[in-house]
C-alpha cells in the first residue's frame, strides 16, 4: 500500500508561523510586503500567481503583482527588478516565468536584490545555498525536503535520485539532499538509461514537467517518490510526472499532484518574505545605529 504524501497540513503549518511573525512585524510599522513580476499573458501562470497573493493576503503580507505585459523586453524588466530591489517598502521578489520570449532571464535573475530573492534565483543565492551560507533556498526544493522531514522520512545515509536539473528545482533539491547526508544522483535528458539511474534509489525525486515519465520500472519497491512536476491540461488538469496509475502500489509513498508539493511550495515563499522583511529591519536598525555611534549620537 503506498503512503500519500500530502502537502496541506504542512503548508498550513508555515503558513500559520509565517502569520504570527507578520503581525508582530505590523505591530513595529512593518508590513511584509512581496512583489511578483509577471510579463506573460498564460493564464495558468496569471491564476498561479493570483493564488499567491490571496495566500499572501490571508497570512498578513502585501503582494503587489508588477504585471509588464506579455511583449515586456529584457531592459524594461530589469528597470522594474533593479527599482523594487532599492524600494525599502519591498522585502521580497518573485520574477515569475515564463518571460516573453528572447528575454534574457540569466541577466534577470542576476539583477533581484539577493536580500528580496525569497525565490532563491539569483545565482548569488544558489551559490550561497551550495558553500552552506545563509540564504534563501528556491522554496520547491526546500518544500521537497520540507515534506520529507514532515512525513518522518529520515535522509541520512539514504541513496537518492532527482529526475531534472534546473537550477531553480532540480540542482537544488539534490544539494539539500546531500546536504541531509543522502548520496545522490542526478539525471537529466542526456542520462543514457533512466530507468537503471533510478531503479535502485530509496528516495526518488522528479523535477521535470514530462507528464507520466516516471512509471513503474523506475522505481524500487518501496522507494518515496516525491512529484514535483506540474503540467495543466487543456481542460484544466495539473499532472505529475509520475505515472500514478503504475507506481501506486509499488512505491512505498508517492506526493499526490495537486497537493503535494505545491501548497508547501507556496507557504514557503510567504514565509521567506516574513524573513527577509525582520532580516531587512533588523538591518536598518543596526545601519542607523552605527551611523549614530559615529556621529556621536
Ligand atoms: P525545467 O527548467 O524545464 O527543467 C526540466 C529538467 O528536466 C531539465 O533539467 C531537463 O534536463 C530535465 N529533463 C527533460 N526531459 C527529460 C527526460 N526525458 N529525462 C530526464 N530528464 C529530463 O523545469 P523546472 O522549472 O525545473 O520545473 C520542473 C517541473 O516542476 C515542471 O513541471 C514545473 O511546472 C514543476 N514545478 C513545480 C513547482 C511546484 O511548486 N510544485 C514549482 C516549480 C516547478 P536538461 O537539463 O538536460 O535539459
Amino acid at each position: 500500500m503506498t503512503r500519500s504524501l500530502g502537502g496541506a497540513e504542512l503548508a498550513a503549518s508555515i503558513r500559520n508561523d509565517a502569520s504570527v511573525a507578520a503581525d508582530a512585524l505590523s505591530e513595529i510599522g512593518i508590513r511584509p510586503t512581496l512583489a511578483v513580476v509577471l510579463a506573460t499573458d498564460d493564464e495558468s501562470t496569471a491564476w498561479y500567481v493570483r493564488s499567491i497573493a490571496s495566500a499572501a493576503k490571508r497570512t498578513g503580507i502585501l503582494c503587489d503583482i508588477v504585471d509588464l505585459g506579455p511583449s515586456a523586453t529584457t531592459e524594461q524588466i530589469h528597470t522594474t527588478l533593479v527599482e523594487l530591489g532599492h524600494d525599502p517598502d519591498v522585502h521580497g521578489i518573485i520574477l515569475q516565468t515564463p518571460l516573453p520570449e528572447g528575454t534574457d532571464l540569466d541577466a534577470l535573475r542576476e539583477a533581484i536584490n539577493p536580500a528580496k530573492d525569497i525565490d532563491g534565483a539569483n545565482p548569488v543565492s544558489l551559490g550561497r545555498l551550495v558553500a552552506r551560507l545563509p540564504a534563501f533556498a528556491p522554496a520547491t526544493a526546500q518544500a521537497v525536503i520540507a515534506l520529507l522531514d514532515h512525513h518522518g522520512i529520515d535522509l541520512h545515509g539514504k541513496t537518492a535520485a532527482v529526475v531534472g536539473r534546473s537550477t531553480v528545482v532540480g540542482s537544488p533539491a539534490a544539494h539539500l539532499l546531500v546536504q541531509r547526508n543522502a548520496t545522490v544522483t542526478v539525471c537529466h535528458r542526456h542520462t543514457a538509461d533512466l530507468v537503471a539511474a533510478t531503479r535502485d534509489a530509496e528516495i526518488l525525486v522528479v523535477a521535470v514537467g514530462i507528464p507520466g515519465l516516471i512509471r513503474a520500472e523506475h522505481v524500487a519497491e518501496g522507494a518515496v517518490v516525491i512529484d514535483v512536476g506540474t503540467t495543466a491540461t487543456d481542460d484544466g488538469q495539473l499532472l505529475g510526472d509520475v505515472d500514478f496509475a503504475a507506481v501506486d502500489g509499488r512505491a512505498g509513498a508517492l506526493t499526490p499532484v495537486p497537493g503535494g508539493v505545491g501548497p508547501v511550495t507556496t507557504a514557503l515563499l510567504l514565509n521567506h518574505t516574513v524573513d527577509a522583511a525582520a532580516t531587512q529591519y533588523a538591518q536598518t536598525r543596526s545601519d542607523a545605529l552605527l551611523t549614530g555611534s559615529r556621529s556621536g549620537g
